[in-house]
């Protein structure tokens, strides 16, 4: 409600920047500008009472009229205080509101004439109390929720009477936008502007609560994670308190154990506490400490010095040896002699021992009965087909997945630094691109070099010098030259029918017998069964296939064991015959026929000696000699040389002019595709030459072997053991060797020397007059 007494006047004006003065209160107003100070030193000539209306941009340094609120404070001047700068610091109180009319002029100093009214205090209805009421206890909660007005204040806003001025203290009081608080002023009725106000605090109380309530919110956010920091802060200590430990204390600390207990070289012992350092800088999960890992794991596995206590007793040792051994008295005798001098000279850094000779011939197991009889752990490491450097000497350890050489594995496989190391098939190694493993090999063999052989993975050295290395090979001709020249080599043949016989009774079936779980009285062999599946069921230098025959023959009896335990099988020939099926060779060839241009003759290979069927075929041509069947160089040199040969015998071979001129000769050496090579088959191809341009069959009883010249002379040849026991083996009972290889003739096992019908012959002509069927030939 507005008074009556409201009035016109003029008066100086004061425009305000960016702030606004209620009526009642007491407020400072820094004053720069020339025009209000102007205004102010008016105002203090006259009334001291001075218009303050607000700028509606705070920017704006010479305001017109429109740029001020109409509706403003009239407000007696208190204090004056002049500023260093030229400016003022005036209080002033805020008096009653009042309205502009009219600006009176603009210079030196704004002038204005306004209407001013004034709050009549007495006039309070019910409704303005009820409002006022309202107001008041809004604004206590205002304050106690907000905590930005101080408390005292609230005593005084409660002892205020008159509605206006309630609503304006209140009003001065909160933090209001500009054009809000000029609505308050501009609201002249009091109960309009108490409603007003309280609309105002109703809605900041809502904001507020809002405040509030996001501020609990992430408070309790920060309180769970603080928390949760705190209980693991706690179960530290409490681990700590009761002995325990953390995983990566825990890891740490074996992992330092086994250093200490693997009593490794100083070096060793070094790098293994380098790399845990770095382990235990790193986070547990990384890949990088996977790898430090895998590394720390395989280095402390190695046999760094745990090492087995050599039994070096020659007596034991050849019991050992005869134990599992049948017949090998050369072999055993040599490796005694090896054995002997290793006791003598225990520091002497000997040669390598190489056993050679057909697969399944025993040198594996030697080399296990020599680790046995020494007491020394053993491991067998296969070269064959390894072509790559890094298979002996490890991966750096940058490749993912690197792991060490196959020497270090075996070390670690044998878990002490001096077993018996056997290297199969030494001979069956390649070289590429990647590097020479023969090279790496030979640092491994090299005892001027072993103590300290450098793995690519394990970056250090490892002492080698304690291993006993055994090496095998099926010939020695593809040993590389350096790794030869530093081995012993002992030769190991091809066993005899009789041989095989007693390897099986005594060894073979006692340990496929016991390995398949059979007592005695489950199974027995006997002797004719043994030698039907040597001459039916396998064709061989060695014993291999005949134990796999074996075996396979227990694990059929083993089966009627399971379902009747008291069973007994006697393994007769018939028996094999049942269970192994079809025969796979035949023995003997005496039901094959003769044949015009066939003629066997002998090898030796790799895998013992076999015998070789050469087939000769004519066709229309001009007397050209092709040959098939993978031969190598020397066998073709040496097919010309006998097809030579036969030619400058045509005439009393009975063969035609014609028939050498207008055919072409076909020389084929059947055999899947095993390359053949070598000078000894000779003999063989002019007699299958001959035979076919003749017209006349071969024996095929006889098998021959021996080089042949051009001049028809036979030269000696090498292999005649292993090739008489193929002969042997396939059932042939007479043989032409040459007169030179007669002295050969006594390396033969006497077994099979008495059944065989040995020819000794010196030229091709008797040869011939000896093979061919209804031969006339005139002898030299
Ligand atoms: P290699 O290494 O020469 O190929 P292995 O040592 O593997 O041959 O021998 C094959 C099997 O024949 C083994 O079970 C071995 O015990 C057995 N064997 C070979 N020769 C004899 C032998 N003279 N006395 C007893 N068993 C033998």
């Amino acid at each position: 409600m507005q008074s009556n007494n409201d009035t016109f006047r003029v008066i100086p004006m004061l425009p305000l920047r960016g702030m606004l003065v209620f009526p009642y209160t007491v407020i400072h107003l820094d004053v720069g500008r020339k025009k209000s100070i102007n205004a102010i030193e008016e105002a203090m000539l006259e009334s001291k009472e001075i218009f303050l209306a607000t700028q509606k941009e705070a920017q704006d340094d010479d305001p017109e009229e429109a740029d001020i609120y109409h509706v403003g404070t009239v407000a007696e001047i208190r204090q004056i205080l002049k500023m260093p700068g030229g400016t003022m610091r005036v209080l002033v109180e805020g008096l009653h509101r009042a309205e502009v009319r009219s600006y009176v002029t603009h210079d030196p100093y704004i002038v204005v004439e306004i209407e001013e009214y004034e709050d009549d205090p007495k006039h309070k209805p019910a409704e303005l109390e009820a409002l006022m009421r309202t107001l008041v206890s809004q604004f206590e909660q205002y304050v106690r929720v907000s905590k930005k007005i101080p408390p005292e204040t609230v005593v005084s806003v409660v002892a205020i009477e008159e509605p206006g001025r309630l609503a304006d203290v209140v009003a001065s009081h909160l933090s209001l936008r500009i054009n809000e608080k000029q609505k308050i002023l501009e609201a002249r009725d009091t109960s309009k502007r108490l409603e007003y106000m309280c609309d105002i605090l109703a809605k900041e109380m809502e904001v507020l609560e809002l405040e509030r309530k996001i501020n609990i919110r992430v408070r309790k956010q920060m309180e769970k994670t603080q928390k949760e920091y705190y209980l693991r802060e706690q179960m530290k200590a409490i681990q700590k308190e009761l002995g325990e430990k953390d995983e990566r204390t825990a890891e740490v600390e074996e992992l330092k154990g086994r250093i200490e207990e693997a009593k490794l070289p100083k070096d060793a012992h070094e790098k293994a506490y380098k790399e845990l350092e770095r382990l235990e800088k790193m986070p547990p999960m990384v890949a990088e400490a996977v790898v430090v890992r895998n590394y720390l794991d395989w280095m402390l596995s190695l046999p760094w010095s745990s090492e087995t206590k050599d039994r070096l007793d020659l007596k034991v040792a050849e019991r050992i040896l005869e134990e599992d051994h049948y017949g090998l008295e050369k072999p055993k005798e040599r490796i005694l002699e090896y054995l002997a001098i290793r006791k003598l000279a225990k520091k002497m850094k000997g040669p390598i021992l190489c056993l050679v000779g057909p697969p399944g011939v025993g040198k594996t197991s030697l080399g296990k009965s020599i680790a046995r009889s020494l007491g020394r752990k053993f491991v067998r490491m296969s070269l064959g087909g390894i072509r790559d450097e890094a298979e002996i000497r490890g991966h750096r350890r940058t490749y993912v997945g690197s792991m060490p050489g196959r020497v270090l594995q075996g070390m670690k496989q044998a878990g002490s630094k001096n077993p018996v190391f056997l290297l199969d098939e030494i001979d069956k190694m390649t070289m590429d691109f990647r590097g020479d493993p023969a090279s790496a090999l030979l640092e491994v063999l090299d005892p001027e070099q072993n103590f300290s052989f450098s793995d690519h993975y394990l970056e250090i050295p490892f002492d080698l010098s304690k291993v006993m290395f055994i090496t095998t090979a099926n010939s020695a001709y593809n040993i590389p030259r350096p790794l030869l020249d530093r081995m012993e080599l002992i030769e190991i043949t091809s066993y005899t029918e009789e041989d095989k016989v007693h390897i099986a009774m005594g060894y073979l079936v006692p340990k496929q017998v016991d390995e398949h779980g059979l007592k005695g009285k489950n199974i027995s062999f006997s002797e004719g069964a043994i030698r039907k599946i040597i001459r039916n069921y396998t064709r061989e230098a060695g014993v291999r296939n005949l134990e796999r025959e074996i075996a396979s023959m227990c694990r059929k009896v083993a089966r009627q064991v399971v379902e009747d335990k008291n069973v007994h099988v006697n393994v007769t020939a018939s028996v094999v015959a049942r269970y192994l099926g079809k025969e796979r060779y035949r023995f003997g060839v005496a039901e094959t026929e003769n044949q015009v241009g066939v003629a066997t003759g002998l090898a030796w290979t790799e895998t013992g000696g076999d015998i070789l069927a050469i087939e000769v075929a004519l066709y229309k041509g001009q007397g050209k000699l092709i040959l098939t069947g993978k031969l190598g160089d020397v066998m073709k040199e040496s097919a010309r040389a006998a097809l030579t040969y036969v030619r400058s015998r045509a005439g009393e071979l009975g063969i035609a002019q014609e028939t050498l001129d207008d055919n072409d000769i076909h020389l084929h050496v059947p055999e899947g595709a095993i390359p053949k090579d070598g000078p000894s088959a000779g003999i063989t191809i002019a007699s299958a030459l001959a035979s076919a341009l003749s017209g006349r069959p071969v024996r095929s009883d006889i098998a021959m072997t021996g080089e042949i010249t051009l001049r028809g002379r036979v030269l000696p040849i090498g292999g005649v053991k292993e090739k008489v026991l193929a002969a042997h083996r396939a059932g042939i009972k007479t043989i032409l060797l040459p007169e030179d290889n007669k002295k050969d003739i006594q390396e033969i096992p006497a077994q099979v020397r008495k059944k065989m019908n040995f020819q000794l012959v010196s030229h091709m002509d008797q040869v011939l007059a000896m093979t061919m069927e209804k031969a006339d030939i005139p002898l030299n």
